[in-house]
Order: C-alpha cells, then structure tokens, then sequence
C-alpha cells in the first residue's frame, strides 16, 4: 500500500442529483450522496467526543434542509467543509476520509 496523499483537482455540487463530485488528482472521480456525507459529519456535535456520544447516527432522520449541500470551502491543504442548508458548517472533511468513503486509497 501506497501512501500518497491524493487532493482533489477539482470538485462540484450536483444539485440534479444530490451528490458532491469529486475529481482527484490521479484521474479517479468520485460522487457522494449528500444524505450519506451528512450522516458521516465528522463534527463532535454530530460523531461525539471523548465520552459523548454527538446527535447523529444511523437512525437520525434529518429535514430536506439538513441534507442540501450548498457551499463547500477548502480547509487548508487537507480537507473541506460542507455547508448545509440548515446553516450547519462545523465538519472538516478531511481528503483521507473521502477518499476512503469513496473505497479509493
Ligand atoms: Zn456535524
């Protein structure tokens, strides 16, 4: 196994079809559902910390809102953060994670 760190070139909000797309830097793309990338946030008000256990997990429903991906911003030259429509912007996203999410190495 490799341990090339792999950014991506480019990436955009599919508003059609609800996905995020990623185009990495060695050609491979990648599409993340919005509903799914949610409920993944890696915030600790969402996955916890320590001892508490955060408000997300496989059984939270969330609103239309909730799941809409409206803005994405770039987090140093590691990962990014989503907005969602509910105002929510606090999960950093990191490129590892996406990348694995994606079942890429
Ligand atoms: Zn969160």
């Amino acid at each position: 196994m490799t341990d090339v760190f792999h950014r991506p070139a480019d990436w955009r909000i599919v508003p059609e079809r609800r996905v995020f797309e990623v185009s990495w830097d060695d050609g491979q793309v990648a599409e993340y559902d919005w509903e799914q990338m949610r409920r993944a946030c890696p915030c600790a008000y969402c996955s916890g910390e320590g001892g508490y256990r955060g408000n997300v997990n496989e059984a939270t429903t969330f609103s239309e809102k909730q799941t809409t991906l409206t803005e994405v911003h770039p987090v140093g030259r590691y990962g990014l953060t989503p907005v969602w429509g509910d105002g929510h912007e606090t999960g950093i996203y990191t490129f590892k994670m996406l990348r694995r999410a994606a079942g890429l190495e």
